[in-house]
């Protein structure tokens, strides 16, 4: 009897050299978290290669490639997974073999009606297997041609590929999906993800999560310049990261009378970096307490007038922390792929105001110079404000 099984490969994990272990170890936790919802799995690890079975027959995951679609998904989003397959695990000798390729064929022809060839690859661990891995491959491909007139072997472009294992079980299987590589989370220190509303900062989160970053969010807020709405949404673009990143806890900062009071006593050119400022210290206080090494923003060069070189190293003059801002060097078209392929942008886009829209000066400054905002914080209490912010009003979101 065969039973379907989800074969995932480890990618730079495996490079890791003497802390090789330690990532493993991370990377196995982080699967076995993140599959908990999918019923009672057995998941174990073999040289670079995982494999996930169910424990109980009637799991509904594994009956067939569509009911594995989500599991597959999920296994994807692990940092570290480089790719995964279903594969059909059986045991017998090559007559076996023949007639679960066939099954496996068959229903793979179904799923993509318009490939005509196919080649096989063979590899065989078990060494007492009395025909050894080319004769795997001819017998198994005679038979696929025999059984399937429509098609032909090409061993250079092949619509697709069907692998044949020969181990302590045998495997056949054809295709994979793509993983998000990575590095598993959690190998790395946590970091302090500033998240608003728009396209840029969740894929930010996502980037540096690919890292081996654990991450926090904080939000600012500014109830009711900002709606409940514009809060759901980054509420729910937390959701979105946090499938790749793990447990997340969100800050929400209440910025209303902060934001006010720069409006009302710093001069509107250069609102926007004093409130960058501001926004940067509160973070800091609050990743100083998380247990986060860093902040990370979704900024990138040139993008707005607060993305000046300019407006970043003055940016960067209010906290001792390091600023991570993977996107400095991205395009927003890259961009936009990334958080699209991470099923954030849907979301990211929806028309509720972002805190710094609402109170923007038509023309900011786009080269701030030193005395620039000297003056402009010179009627500012920012101790006060920082205080202000991660004291009062604080509401804090476990995702
Ligand atoms: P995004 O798409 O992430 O909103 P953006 O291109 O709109 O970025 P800005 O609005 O200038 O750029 O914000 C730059 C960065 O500052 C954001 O990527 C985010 O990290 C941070 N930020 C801006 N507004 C907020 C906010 N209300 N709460 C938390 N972080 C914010
Ligand atoms: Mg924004």
């Amino acid at each position: 009897m065969a039973t379907n099984v989800i074969l995932a490969r480890m990618g730079e994990v495996t490079l890791k050299g003497l802390n090789r272990g330690r990532f493993e170890t991370q990377l196995m936790g982080n699967l076995r978290y993140r599959l908990r919802v999918f019923g009672k799995l057995s998941i174990f690890q073999k040289q670079s290669r995982i494999w996930i079975e169910a424990k109980d027959e009637d799991n509904p995951y594994f009956a067939d490639e569509d009911s594995a679609k989500e599991l597959m998904i999920a296994v994807s989003q692990v940092f570290g997974i480089v790719s995964v397959s279903l594969a059909r695990k059986f045991e017998g000798d090559i007559n076996d073999i023949d007639s679960n390729a066939e099954a496996y064929v068959k229903h793979h022809l179904e799923n993509n009606p318009k490939h005509r060839s196919f080649k096989v690859e063979c590899k065989r661990g078990n060494k007492k297997f009395p025909l050894n891995s080319p004769m795997i491959c001819e017998e198994v491909g005679g038979y696929i041609l025999e059984h399937f007139p429509n098609l032909t072997v090409d061993v250079h472009e092949p619509d697709f590929i069907l692998n044949v294992e020969v181990r302590e079980f045998n495997y056949v299987y054809a295709g994979r999906i793509q993983g998000h590589r990575g590095l598993p989370v959690g190998t790395a220190h946590k970091g302090m993800l500033l998240l608003s509303g728009g396209i840029d900062s969740p894929v930010a989160g996502y980037m540096m999560a690919s890292r081996g970053m654990p991450i926090d969010a904080v939000y600012f807020h500014s109830y009711p310049y900002t709606s409940e709405q514009a809060k759901q949404k980054v509420i729910d673009l937390a959701k979105i990261v946090s499938r790749f990143s793990g447990r997340m806890n969100l800050y929400i900062v209440d910025f209303t009378k902060i934001q006010l009071d720069m409006v009302k006593n710093s001069p509107h050119d250069m609102l926007t970096i004093v409130m960058r400022r501001v926004m940067l210290q509160i973070a800091e206080q609050l990743a100083l307490k998380a247990d986060c090494k860093c902040l990370i923003t979704g900024e990138s060069l040139g993008q707005v007038a607060s993305q000046t070189l300019e407006a970043i190293a003055i940016t960067n003059e209010v906290v001792d922390m390091p600023i991570l801002r993977p996107l400095i060097g991205m395009d927003k078209e890259a961009t936009i792929e990334v958080s699209r392929n991470i099923g954030a942008f849907e979301t990211s886009i929806l028309p509720f105001e972002d805190c710094c829209t609402i109170f923007v000066a038509k023309h900011p400054k786009t080269h701030p110079k030193h005395s620039d905002i000297e003056e402009a914080e010179k009627n500012l209490d920012i101790e006060a404000m920082v205080k202000q912010g991660v004291e009062e009003g604080l509401e804090v979101i476990t995702i």
